[in-house]
């Protein structure tokens, strides 16, 4: 069992413990993990202009996104408490906004549903068309978006419908290969988000492809074309085809409580020693961390996962931050291990997480208090083919 020690600064951390199970050389961010920094992102929100400006892609100083995803992701800031900000906004504004915050909560909720199932094509089978394979090599669009997304740990949601479609219908490699590239990059990565994502570009889910072409470039960051050696010989001039699309089934157990986690506090005789936390949700008001105040904390990097997962040095240092900060407030033991081995006969709270990792351990640790996740849409019992169709039965939390 290896504790980490929080004190050392941050390249030392990764040198000392991450060396082995990271993709890259020490890389920061251009994201500051820690509440303090997810509260000033917050406070500094403007979404004026969102609902024109959204799709902006380069420059950069042009784009109208919040780049809160990463605070989001690991639960420093709740959905609720994000949609909620956003309430002084014009309504054209807000209503974008708040309709891409339901997207999150849309991807969580299927998640919840569909678990690692979302390897799978969802609601329809693609067939590409191997004609349509393109060398990226030269390309100016596909290098510039690779090195953005490698430098700051961030994409705007145009690129990244760039980039996945050319991957999916433009490459010989399999979607979730190029799926995991952009994972291991993303600050905000989740498989939830992600994966949704790519099936959603992929026509997957709805049956419809979205096809990236030089069209795309022009019109949202046309300084890549103008400076792209393939200017006149653009090999994406056109969408790409599919050779077919067919209707697919997936087989899915629909128990609302095994999904989605408790819906009230759950107690047993013995009282808590410590509070566990994960990934998803590090914030200070995490449920467990909020009603449970005086008990010390235990965070745990699985070495494991780490090591199959090959993460960018990027992601865990916004996580090490995070937890630095944790420890300027209160008691916390940071540990690279296998979360079963620390959490095994120990009296813990914590969070219900409605992922399979979170699922996994707790079936073989039970911990003694659990609390409900934190949500902005009360779970539906259903499996939701399109976002349209759980849109309409989504009831807000108030
Ligand atoms: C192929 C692909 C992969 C993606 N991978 C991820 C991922 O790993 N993690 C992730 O959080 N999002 C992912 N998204 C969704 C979206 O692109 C990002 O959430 C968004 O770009 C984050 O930047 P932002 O906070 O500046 O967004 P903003 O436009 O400012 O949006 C505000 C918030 O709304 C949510 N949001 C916005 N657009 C979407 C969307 N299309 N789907 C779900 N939530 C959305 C996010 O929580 C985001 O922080 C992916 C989208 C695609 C097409």
């Amino acid at each position: 069992m290896a504790e980490i020690n929080l004190n050392l600064d941050n390249q030392n951390i990764i040198n000392d413990y991450f060396k082995d199970l990271t993709c890259d050389d020490y890389k920061e961010s251009i994201f500051k993990g820690g509440q303090s920094f997810a509260d000033q992102a917050l406070n500094n929100l403007d979404i004026s202009g969102y609902a024109k400006k959204r799709n902006n892609v380069y420059p950069s100083e042009k784009r109208g996104s919040s780049y809160l995803s990463p605070y989001i992701r690991h639960g420093l800031l709740s959905l609720k408490e994000v949609w909620n900000h956003v309430e002084k906004f014009k309504y054209e504004d807000k209503s974008k906004f708040r309709d891409e915050l339901l997207w999150q909560e849309f991807s969580r909720h299927l998640y919840a549903i569909i678990g690692r199932k979302n390897r799978e094509f969802l609601n329809f089978d693609i067939k590409n068309d191997p004609n349509e394979v393109v060398d990226t090599k030269k390309m100016n669009c596909i290098g510039t978006i690779e090195n953005e997304l490698e430098s700051t740990g961030y994409m705007v949601n145009q690129t990244r419908m760039w980039y996945s479609s050319h991957q999916v219908f433009r490459s010989n490699k399999n979607w979730l290969e190029s799926e995991n590239y952009m994972y291991k990059h993303l600050i905000d990565g989740s498989r939830f988000g992600n994966r949704l994502g790519w099936h959603w570009v992929m026509g997957s889910q709805t049956g419809k492809i979205y096809g990236f072409s030089k069209f795309q470039v022009q019109k949202r960051a046309p300084k890549l074309c103008n400076e792209c050696e393939l200017m006149n010989n653009c090999p994406i001039e056109n969408w790409p085809q599919v050779l077919s699309i067919t209707n697919k089934e997936l087989n899915i157990d629909l128990n609302l409580e095994k999904n989605f986690g408790p819906q009230s506090i759950q107690t047993s005789k013995d009282q808590p020693d410590f509070v566990w936390i994960n990934g998803e949700s590090l914030g200070d008001d995490d449920p467990a961390l909020a009603e449970l105040p005086n008990l010390p904390i235990i965070f745990v990097f699985d070495a494991t996962l780490l090591k199959s997962l090959n993460l960018s040095t990027k992601r865990i240092i916004f996580l090490i931050e995070i937890l630095k900060e944790i420890s300027q407030k209160r008691s916390i033991k940071v540990y690279l291990d296998d979360p079963v081995n620390i959490l095994s006969d120990k009296k813990f709270a914590s969070t219900f997480a409605p992922v399979p990792k979170y699922k996994r351990i707790t079936k073989i640790v039970k911990p003694t208090m659990e609390f409900p996740a934190k949500r902005l849409v009360e779970p539906i019992n259903v499996y939701p083919r399109s976002f349209s169709s759980w849109r309409k039965k989504a009831t807000i939390i108030s």
